[in-house]
C-alpha cells in the first residue's frame, strides 16, 4: 500500500522505540532519582519538604524573601506544610497569566485517629480512620510505617517517622488466618475487612505487675512519654498517618518499571517538579503547583479549592506592580492554562475487561492526554476543549514527546476526578495529562521509567511552549 495512506491512520509509540541510547540512559538516571524523591516524602508533608529543599538547592527563593520579580526568578511558596507553589517567572509580568502544572501530593493512607490507643488480648492497638479511595483488604498483614505531625501539649511540634528508618519497628495490621477464614470468605471483597476492623497494632509489652490494669496501653504511654514527652491528650492535635513501609524498588527482571507507595500522584508531582528544574527562561511564568486533599475532595486549606494559589498570584502580581487588585487576580488565571497533572489507569492484562482497549492508556506509551473524567456520562468532568487539546498536542508532537490518550475505564465500569475542574472553574484552559498508572491506590503501585521520564519531557515542552 502507498505509505501516504499508511501515514493517515495514528500510531502510539512505544517510549522506548523512539529513545536513542543517551536517552535510554537518562530514562534509568531518572528512575534511580525518582526512587529517592518518594522515599524522601511518603505523607503530603515529607513531600513538601522534600520539594522545598531541592527546590532551595536550585536557586528557588521563598516569596517572603523575594523583592521585586524579574524574568528568570526563581521563586517558591508553603501552604501550611502541606503545599507548594514553584514558579519561574517569565518575560511577561504574571498578570498576563501563567502556565501551570498541577499535581497532588497526598496519598491514600490510613490516618491514627484522635482518641485511638486501646488494649485488648495482651496488645496494644492503634484505631485508624483511612484516608481516600482505600481497597481495605490491602492494608491488612503487611508492615506499615507511622509519620506525622504531633503538637503537644505546650504548644511545641513533634515530627514522627517510624517504621522507614534501617532498624526500625513497623506496625501492623492483623488479618484471619485461613483455618478460621470461612465465614469472612462468604463476604464480598469490599465488606471483607471492616473499616473499624483497621486496628494497628502498637504495643505487647506489659509495664507493671500482676495486681495493674491496662498494662499495655499504659506501657506504650510511657514509652511515648520518655521517648517524646507525648500524653494521651497529644494525640488530639496530631496528624499521625500509616503508610506501607519500605522503598520503593525496581520491577521485573529489566528494572524498567518501579513499585512504590504513593505515584498518585507524586509521580507527576516529582516530573513536573524536574521539568520546572529544567526550565531556564519562558515567556510566561512556570508554574509547578502541588496540593493537599485531592483523594478527600480537594476541600479545606491545603486543597485545590482553598483560596491560597489565588492568593499567592496575587502576590506575585504585587511584587511586580506595587500592587494587585482581586480583579487582577481573576483575570491572571483566566489568562492561564493549566495541565492537570494526575495519573491514569494503565491496562492491566489481569484485568482487560474495565477497559476500552482502544482508548486506555498503555504502561511505557507515555504520557497520556485525558480529554475528560467523571462517571455516568463524564458527570463532574472538565470536558477539555478541542482547541486546547489541539494547542497541547502539537506542542507535544513538535518537542517529539511520545504521548497516548485515555480514559478512566470503558464506558459505565466506574470512573473518577481530578483537580482539573477546579481551575477551569476560574475561566482557565485545562486537560488531564499524567502518567499510566498500575495497582492504582493499592499500598505499592506500579510505573513505566519510560513514562515517567517522558512526562518530565512533556510538562517542560508546554513550559517552553507558553
Ligand atoms: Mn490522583
Ligand atoms: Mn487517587
Amino acid at each position: 500500500m502507498d505509505q501516504n495512506v499508511k501515514d493517515l491512520a495514528v500510531r502510539y509509540d512505544l517510549v522506548w522505540d523512539r529513545l536513542g541510547e543517551d536517552e535510554r540512559a537518562a530514562v534509568m538516571e531518572m528512575g534511580e532519582d525518582y526512587k529517592r524523591f518518594m522515599d524522601a516524602g511518603k505523607t503530603e508533608r515529607l513531600c513538601a519538604r522534600e520539594i522545598v529543599r531541592r527546590a532551595r538547592e536550585q536557586g528557588f527563593v521563598s516569596l517572603e524573601e523575594a523583592g521585586a520579580l524579574r524574568p528568570g526568578d526563581k521563586v517558591y511558596s508553603v501552604n501550611r506544610g502541606k503545599g507548594v507553589v514553584l514558579a519561574v517567572i517569565g518575560s511577561e509580568e504574571v498578570a498576563q497569566g501563567v502556565s501551570i502544572v498541577g499535581s497532588h501530593i497526598d496519598s491514600p493512607r490510613l490516618d491514627v485517629k484522635q482518641n485511638p490507643l486501646y488494649e485488648e488480648g495482651g496488645m496494644a492497638l492503634l484505631k485508624t480512620h483511612y484516608y481516600g479511595g482505600v481497597r481495605k483488604y490491602q492494608w491488612v498483614a503487611r508492615p506499615l510505617a507511622l509519620c506525622g505531625t504531633v503538637v503537644r501539649r505546650d504548644g511545641s511540634v513533634l515530627d514522627v517517622c517510624i517504621g522507614d528508618g534501617a532498624g526500625d519497628p513497623v506496625f501492623y495490621i492483623t488479618d484471619l488466618l485461613p483455618h478460621l477464614a470461612a465465614d469472612q470468605n462468604k463476604k464480598t471483597l469490599a465488606e471483607g475487612i471492616a473499616g473499624e476492623d483497621l486496628n494497628a497494632v502498637a504495643g505487647t509489652l506489659p509495664v507493671g505487675g500482676r495486681e495493674d490494669k491496662d498494662r499495655f496501653r499504659l506501657a506504650v504511654l510511657k514509652l511515648l512519654h520518655d521517648k517524646y514527652g507525648m500524653t494521651e491528650e497529644d494525640f488530639v492535635s496530631a496528624e499521625l498517618e500509616l503508610v506501607p513501609a519500605g522503598p520503593a524498588r525496581d520491577v521485573g527482571f529489566d528494572r524498567a518499571a518501579i513499585a512504590a507507595y504513593g505515584h498518585d500522584d507524586r509521580v507527576c508531582a516529582y516530573t513536573s517538579m524536574r521539568a520546572l528544574f529544567d526550565l531556564t527562561v519562558c515567556r510566561k511564568t512556570a508554574v509547578a503547583l502541588f496540593v493537599d486533599k485531592e483523594e478527600v475532595g480537594s476541600n479545606g486549606s491545603t486543597g485545590m479549592h482553598s483560596r491560597n494559589f489565588a492568593n499567592v498570584i496575587g502576590r506575585m502580581i504585587e511584587l511586580q506592580r506595587g500592587s494587585c487588585s482581586g480583579f487582577d487576580v481573576d483575570r491572571a488565571l483566566a489568562r492561564s492554562a493549566l495541565l492537570s497533572s494526575d495519573v491514569a489507569a494503565a491496562f492491566d492484562p489481569n484485568y482487560p475487561s474495565v477497559a476500552d482497549p482502544r482508548n486506555t492508556a498503555y504502561l511505557g506509551k507515555g504520557v497520556t492526554l485525558i480529554k475528560y473524567t467523571g462517571s455516568r456520562g463524564k458527570n463532574g468532568s472538565n470536558d477539555a476543549s478541542a482547541e486546547f487539546l489541539g494547542e497541547i498536542r502539537k506542542c507535544f508532537n513538535d518537542a517529539g514527546v511520545v504521548w497516548q490518550t485515555s480514559e478512566l475505564g470503558k464506558v459505565d465500569q466506574g470512573g473518577g476526578g481530578t483537580i482539573a475542574y477546579i481551575l477551569a472553574n476560574c475561566d482557565m484552559d485545562v486537560v488531564d495529562v499524567g502518567v499510566p498508572v498500575l495497582s492504582m491506590h493499592a499500598p505499592f503501585e506500579v510505573v513505566s521509567k519510560a513514562d515517567v521520564y517522558m512526562t518530565a519531557k512533556a510538562y517542560l515542552a508546554f513550559y517552553r511552549a507558553r
